[in-house]
């Protein structure tokens, strides 16, 4: 069951007017269902609960995959590097 404004605020008892967004007194809204405040400050200040703050950091940073990802962008690095190299080099040898 949800709680619709005016009422009183499941949370803290006090009289949350009407067409409030949330309660004044704790904080509760209806976006967090009108639990206390603490749950709703965890719901502004992080991302959806879905969010997994390991699985993003293994995929951006630590784990294995990401670290072949690396070697091969550095390889292909290379090799944009190394055919730069030999058509500035027959640039050069063109123009002699
Ligand atoms: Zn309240």
């Amino acid at each position: 069951m949800s709680f619709q404004p005016p009422g009183q605020c499941p949370s803290c008892g006090e009289w949350v007017p009407r067409k409030a967004l949330a309660c004044d007194c704790c904080g509760a809204c209806a976006k967090s269902g009108w639990k206390a405040s603490a749950d709703v400050y965890d719901g502004l200040d992080l991302p959806d609960e879905d969010f997994d703050y390991n699985e993003f950091v293994e995929r951006e940073f630590g784990s294995e995959t990401s670290l072949k990802t690396t070697s091969r962008e550095t390889l292909w690095r290379w090799v944009a590097a190394i055919l730069l190299a030999v058509m500035v080099l027959g640039y050069l040898l063109s123009v002699r």
